[in-house]
């Protein structure tokens, strides 16, 4: 029996497909090189913004036709968007040959869920679940080198603009020795690169018995014998402290980069977004950060066109990123969720004024991306092999310890390994290389 997971989202939507796959193999299923060979589709999703969830009901819809040729597959759909009620609603209305319908929180449920649908030929639901976290779920990594570990479930921030906190609950700390216990055994299995991971990961430990900060535990990691690298994701501006920028200038593992979201660069909209805090608290953020750590790499997220956001609020955020020439910029125009703050407010702004923001801020952040990867022409840049390149199967390709993609040629013998690499040819998107001794 074979299975497919079809992730749309985040890392941590990568991340939890990781732990679905490892309960699958559990039960003894292998995963499927194409949907036609499949016993089980799963759909794990994305509700962040509107286009996500599109495309899941695009492809859904699509999937139909091998249900039609295989009555026995079984089509199964969880992660954010099956948390939102008019979701269960409109899939099992309209979209009825949907099997199994599951919470992220339920999914050591799965294997019941498989056997309850084949034997009644029923859909079945089951969202709710608990907050506390299973920590004996079996997770089947995709990189043998690289591994994700969640170190928070859950958001508190209540962000106006985003879904997340309604879909995935509050925030719920790991205890530390799980944490550590976990990062061991991926030690032990060969991992060199351990990447923590929460939606404010600097709100860590805050609601443990024992409190622990995110610096104390990110101490610990870096004693753990055999891992190389340490990243983590995401850290919000308002709780990223100076003991965090200690720990990082003093631990060597912990890579040079964070990635730290602005959203915007006007104070007005920053308190409309109920961000808490200011755009000249985010810029002395980055001077602390460059101060301590001369080549940290800085990359964010950017919203355009939330709504009031007037032509002066964006020249606002135009010129924060020219002030502080983010690494990179995830940038996103303004999507309205359905239960949320923002999607009330009175003042929506036009598709056309948020595509032609978008476009003037991507244009100002390529030039700064492409200026800043020239200056690293000839610099040697430490490697980890991630795999073959995507864009040239001769080649291979992984990230700097900046984060940034670098391509090169090489044997895949060294696949999993860390690498030194003389870059050549600069680009936008990524960097050409050379190994050398
Ligand atoms: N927790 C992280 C943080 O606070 O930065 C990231 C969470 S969210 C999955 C990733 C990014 O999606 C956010 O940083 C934000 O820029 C963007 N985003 C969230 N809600 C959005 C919305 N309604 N419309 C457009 N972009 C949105
Ligand atoms: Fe959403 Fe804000 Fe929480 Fe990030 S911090 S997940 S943007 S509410």
């Amino acid at each position: 029996m074979k299975y497919k997971i079809l992730t749309w989202g985040c890392q941590m939507n990568i991340h939890d497909s990781e732990i679905i796959s490892g309960v699958m193999q559990k039960m003894g299923y292998c995963p499927a090189d194409t949907l036609q060979e499949s016993d089980v589709i799963i759909l794990n999703t994305c509700c962040v913004r509107e286009n996500a969830e599109r495309k899941v009901y695009g492809r859904i819809a699509q999937l139909k036709q091998f249900k039609q040729k295989n009555p026995n597959l079984i089509l199964a759909v969880s992660g954010c968007m099956v948390q939102q009620p008019h979701v269960v609603e409109y899939i099992s209305e309209k979209l009825p040959y949907v099997d199994i319908l599951f919470g992220i929180k339920n999914v050591h449920k799965l294997p019941e869920l498989i056997e309850i649908t084949r034997q009644t030929n029923l859909p079945v639901i089951d969202i709710s679940g608990d907050s506390r976290i299973d920590e004996n779920l079996p997770i089947k990594h995709t990189n043998d080198a690289k591994a994700w570990v969640t170190i928070t479930y859950g958001c508190n921030n209540y962000c106006s603009y985003c879904i997340v906190p309604y879909v995935r609950g509050k925030e719920v700390s790991r205890k530390p020795d799980d944490i550590l216990r976990e990062i061991e055994t991926l030690a032990n299995d060969g991992f060199i690169e351990i990447n923590l991971l929460g939606q404010n990961v600097n709100s860590y430990g805050k609601d443990l018995n024992i409190p622990v900060t995110f610096p104390e535990l990110l101490r610990r990691v870096n004693d753990v014998d055999g891992i190389k690298r340490i990243r983590f994701i995401t850290s919000h501006p308002k709780d990223l402290s100076d003991e965090l920028i200690l720990a990082m200038r003093d631990c060597k593992k912990v890579c040079e980069h964070i990635h730290l979201p602005v959203q915007s660069g006007s104070n007005q909209i920053l308190s409309k977004m109920n961000r808490k805090y200011t755009r000249e608290h985010y810029i002395e953020l980055i001077y602390k950060l460059r101060d301590a750590i001369p080549n940290i790499a800085i990359t964010t997220d950017i919203i355009v066109g939330f709504p009031g956001e007037t032509e002066k609020d964006f020249l606002d955020t135009l010129e924060l990123v020219k002030a502080v020439e983010f690494d990179s910029a995830f940038t996103f125009m303004y999507s309205k969720r359905k239960g949320t703050p923002a999607a009330e407010m009175a003042d929506q702004i036009d598709d056309d004024i948020k595509k032609d923001r978008l476009n003037r801020l991507m244009q100002v952040q390529d030039a700064i991306t492409e200026s800043k990867n020239n200056r690293l022409k000839g610099t040697i840049q430490e490697i980890l092999v991630e795999g073959v390149s995507k864009g040239n199967i001769n080649r291979l390709s992984g990230r700097s310890r900046t984060n940034k993609l670098v391509n090169f040629d090489g044997s895949e013998k060294l696949i999993g390994k860390l690498v030194n690499v003389k870059i050549i040819e600069p680009h936008t998107w990524s960097l050409l290389g050379e190994i050398v001794e």
